[in-house]
């Protein structure tokens, strides 16, 4: 699982160690979770917050990052 981040000022980002303070939602590490949980806000319910279009984007383009990585890993 991949968890996503809300800092204590508000911020929201991947968390990619598991281990940074602040409250966190999980989730698989697939684009398409991201997307789903975008959908049903899923990350709003979470977080008790509305969370902005970019910041969506962002953390899309980090996931897609990341998933690259990930099947990387797996491949090897
Ligand atoms: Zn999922």
């Amino acid at each position: 699982m991949l968890r996503v981040l809300k800092t204590a000022d508000g911020a929201i980002c991947l968390d990619i160690t598991g281990k940074k303070n602040g409250r966190g939602a999980y989730l698989c590490k697939r684009e398409e979770c991201l997307k789903k949980a975008r959908r049903n806000k899923g990350l709003e319910r979470s977080f008790k917050m509305s969370i902005p279009e970019e910041v969506y984007r962002t953390l899309e383009e980090e996931f897609a990052a990341l998933e690259k990585e990930f099947e990387k890993l797996e491949s090897e």
